[in-house]
């Protein structure tokens, strides 16, 4: 079996891995680095970043845990930028390595498909390879979006690809969008001493994540001095020399530096010659897959940013996983329920399954159970009491949703996500043995208080 791999993100070189691995003849085609947005200007970067960020939090605070620190703390930006980049271009060598062990032949250059058994590469200098394949997996993942009126020119206003390489931490700036980049790298600039506004259109920031959860990172926001805007849009956006100036639809107007447009993304199919080989495109540019990841032609598969589920690294590899198993004889669905959503701020944010919004809009009758890691002897321990848990149970008491805001909220998912997407309820994964002093125990008390029968609360 020849499997084509058009995208080597997340996505795509998982895909291309696992098909090696399962017996296929595997070419992937990438047209710049590979490791995708993922590793090169979305999730591995931030991540370095924010442990910086997290670093100069832990050295500013150690006099609360009685260490004296003598001179004075100073943030080096460009040696923050440096080691963002010996971080990614480590990952990148590793899967240069996993290709290479695996026999994946990795191709440089513009994939298109001609029909479901030929792809067209065009390389730097020109010229043309024909790939010919039994399956094709389409994984050229998103770009992001900046309409006309936010005036993007890359330098005055910029967008997730351009921030992550500034040469120093701007004097000021405007991110107009409070979703997880907005807010990640809001509070990263703002711990390297940036002036941080934070423009949101919706009415809270992580629109998409429980309220009380967005309320706590919005306290924390409020202590790093960023400014927040909720419920209101850019109406006009003014770039001179030495400035940015935006024009808010309530009258008011912000000015900065620099501004950051982080509005969402769109799937990237230009030139990939998707609709004229007959796949089905939606009317926002996407491709059109059911659960076993095919798409209206037979034997091509399309995974990851470019389809209409959920944007995050982990949903694209899942489905490039499932995309493969089909396409070497499987019947593999994915299961969406229990997708992950992490945001890495200070504290952590992460939630699985439904929201109290979500069960409300579908009419589910739900339970509650709630706990503050204020109360958990390990959270005092380290001196990170900020937070709480919520879990979301229905009328049987099965867990259908979770929300954590507090350390290392982004792990302790794991195990909610886990009981959603196997269905387990509140009493069996409350009844489980959690050890102790661990922050998991504010998710076994958060279980029990779904009861009632939570000793600490
Ligand atoms: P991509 O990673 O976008 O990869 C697509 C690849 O295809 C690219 O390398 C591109 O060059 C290549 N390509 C495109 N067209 C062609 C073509 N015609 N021929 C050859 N190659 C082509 N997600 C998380 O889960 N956790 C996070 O913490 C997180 N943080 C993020 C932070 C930021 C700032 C951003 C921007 C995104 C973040 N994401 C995060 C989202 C995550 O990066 C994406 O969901 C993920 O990268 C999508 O994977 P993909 O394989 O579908 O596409």
């Amino acid at each position: 079996m020849r499997i084509t791999v058009i995208g080597a993100g997340p996505g795509g070189y998982e895909a291309a891995i696992m098909a090696a691995k399962l017996g296929a003849e595997v070419t992937c085609i990438e047209k710049d680095e590979v490791g995708g947005t993922c590793l090169n200007r979305g999730c591995i970067p931030t991540k370095a970043f924010l442990a910086a960020s997290d670093v100069l939090e832990t050295v500013e605070s150690a006099k609360d845990f009685g260490i004296n620190i003598d001179g004075t703390v100073s943030v080096d930006y460009k040696a923050v930028v440096d080691r963002k980049n010996k971080v990614k271009d480590g990952l990148i060598k590793g899967i240069h390595f996993l290709f290479e062990e695996n026999k994946v032949n990795l191709i440089k250059g513009t994939g298109k498909i001609i029909d479901k058994n030929t792809v067209e590469v065009t390389k730097e200098d020109g010229s043309t390879e024909t790939v010919e394949t039994d399956k094709i997996i389409l994984a050229t993942g998103s770009v992001p979006v900046s309409p006309g009126m936010f005036k993007y020119d890359g330098k005055k206003v910029i967008t997730s690809d351009e921030v992550l390489d500034l040469e120093k931490a701007p004097e000021s700036i405007i991110i107009v969008g409070g979703g997880v980049i907005g807010c990640e790298i809001g509070q990263f600039l703002s711990r390297m001493g940036t002036k941080v506004t934070i423009v949101e259109a919706l009415e809270q920031i992580l629109p998409n994540e429980d309220k009380d959860v967005s309320k706590q990172l919005l306290r924390q926001f409020k202590k790093d001095k960023i400014k927040v805007h909720t419920g209101v849009g850019v109406a006009e956006v003014e770039v001179s020399d030495d400035s940015v100036k935006a024009s808010l639809a309530n009258g008011k107007s912000v000015e900065a530096e620099i501004m950051l447009v982080a509005i969402g993304r769109r799937s990237f199919v230009d030139n990939l010659g998707a609709q004229d080989a007959g796949v089905e495109v939606d009317e926002r540019g996407r491709i059109v897959v059911n659960d076993k990841m095919e798409t209206s032609v037979p034997g091509v598969y399309a995974i990851g940013d470019i389809v209409a589920t959920a944007q995050l690294a982990h949903v694209a590899s899942k489905e490039g996983i499932v995309a493969v198993e089909n396409a070497m004889g499987a019947d593999k669905h994915v299961a969406y329920a229990a997708v992950p959503r992490c945001v890495y701020t200070e504290p952590e944010v992460a939630g699985v399954g439904l929201t109290e919004k979500d069960c409300e809009k579908k009419g589910v009758e739900y339970k509650l159970g709630t706990f503050d890691f204020r109360a958990l002897g390990k959270a005092q321990a380290i001196g990170k009491i900020q937070g709480f848990v919520k879990v979301i149970v229905d009328n049987n008491d099965v867990i259908v949703g979770a929300s954590i805001v507090g350390p290392h909220a982004t792990d302790l998912l794991a195990e909610l996500s886990l009981a959603v997407h196997l269905g387990l309820t509140a009493e069996q994964v409350g009844d489980v043995i959690h050890p102790h002093p661990s922050l998991s125990e504010a998710l076994m008390e958060a279980l029990h208080d779904v009861h009632g029968k939570s000793v600490h609360k």
